[in-house]
């Protein structure tokens, strides 16, 4: 069995480090994810510069890269203003948010669950037209930093309006990593009457250093899509006390283990990592 990695470091693991890299070097990085076999990078947002600086630029990102052929090349896209920067061919695939708590949503975006989802109909639709496909993450799939733990009908009926909008995969954001195997299966099995397995993946946090335990949960129900992060990077600005991603080497080496393909050349990985912890060392 195959399992798709989707690489979120040079978005999701960037945009929290307290150091601004340059877009040569953001984009060195992102060819050598290339170069170590992964076929879905995050390789930016288009976020306002003065909220997310660490994201600036990201349209220079996506002229220095070269992604091989049939790669999907992932945006962060807030709202239909972001959607308009995106002119780049290589883009294909365009990334919306939202949580499963109303008071995440509003520190984070000023809105409550149903503003947000008004916010992101025009950009699926937009996205669609102009036949970029749209990747849609719902956070705090376990639990919300304010709310605590969140209301499995309200994860479902969320995701179940992106699905219904037209995004081709509903991405499960454990953003606090508050997750545990149990709880995983729960939202699973609460989703997939109404959405296909094949259509869900997993965002893993590693904060209590338990993220593949709830990798492995997901993969056991047919989950075949995963986020991570190489070198774990990541956190979230508005999620105080986030850790970071599950890491892209921890998933890539379970996923082997397990006999589970992924494409990804480990030796090549980790080149990778050490290329960006470096230069977040040299920029700091
Ligand atoms: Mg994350």
């Amino acid at each position: 069995m195959a399992i798709k990695i989707v690489e979120v470091g040079p978005r999701d693991g960037l945009q929290n480090q307290p150091v601004i890299l340059p877009a040569d070097i953001r984009a060195a990085w992102i060819n050598k994810l290339y170069e170590a076999g992964l076929r879905s990078v995050e390789v930016g947002s288009v976020v306002r510069a003065d909220r997310i600086p660490q994201m600036a630029n990201s349209e220079e990102v996506i002229e220095l890269i070269n992604p091989p052929e049939g790669v999907d090349v992932g945006v962060l896209v807030p709202n239909l203003k972001g959607l308009e920067r995106i002119t780049n061919p290589k883009v294909n695939d365009i990334g919306v948010f939202t949580a499963a708590s109303n008071t995440f949503n509003e520190k984070n975006i000023n809105t409550n669950i149903a503003g947000s989802l008004e916010r992101i109909r025009p950009v699926v639709e937009q996205s669609l037209s102009r036949g970029l496909k749209v990747r849609g993450t719902v956070s705090c799939i376990a639990a919300c930093p304010y709310e605590g733990v969140t209301d499995i009908a309200t994860i479902v009926s969320v995701c179940e309006a992106l699905y219904q909008m037209g995004c081709y995969e509903i991405v499960l954001g454990d953003t606090i990593g508050a997750g545990t195997p149990e709880r995983i299966r729960e939202v699973i099995n609460a989703l997939t009457p109404s959405i296909d397995v094949s259509k869900l993946a997993l965002h893993a946090h590693d904060t209590h250093d338990n993220a593949i335990d709830n990798v492995a949960a997901a993969l056991e129900l047919g989950v075949s899509s995963i986020d991570a992060a190489a070198a774990g990077m990541g956190g979230c600005p508005y999620a105080p006390g986030a850790k970071g991603n599950v890491s892209t080497m921890k998933v890539v080496h379970f996923c082997h283990q397990e006999g589970l393909e992924t494409g990804v050349d480990e030796g090549m990985l980790s080149i990778a990592e050490q290329f960006i912890l470096r230069a977040i060392d040299q920029f700091s």
